[in-house]
């Protein structure tokens, strides 16, 4: 993005909606967790062990997001568009069948 225009209109934009979950929360201080009782996002880093930064809280809905911190998909919208939607699916559907047929390989060759 080299319009600065454009970068400054997201700026405030980025302001607006941060002054909009600020008001949400004291309307509602009752739906808000602190982050450090936030569950830990538990996303396995770089060297092996599990994030804990705290989860990503939505304060429009009052809850948490998807478990992951703001690094990990947290902030993550999800798929947008159908062909999205069906690619994110399609993902899913292999790396179930991958999974199945590793577990089903390694009970065979333990003979378990
Ligand atoms: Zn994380």
């Amino acid at each position: 993005m080299r319009d600065p225009w454009a970068l400054l209109a997201r700026l405030e934009a980025n302001m607006r909606a941060r002054a909009a979950a600020r008001q949400e929360r004291e309307r509602h201080p009752e739906l808000y967790v602190p982050k450090a009782e936030r569950p830990a996002c538990g996303a396995r880093c770089r060297d092996g062990h599990p994030c804990r930064a705290p989860a990503v809280w939505d304060a429009k809905r009052g809850r948490l997001r998807n478990l992951r911190c703001r690094m990990h998909g947290g902030l993550s919208t999800g798929p947008r568009t159908a062909e999205g939607k069906a690619r994110s699916i399609e993902g899913a559907r292999k790396g179930a069948a991958a999974r199945w047929y590793r577990w089903r390989d390694g009970r065979a060759s333990t003979g378990g």
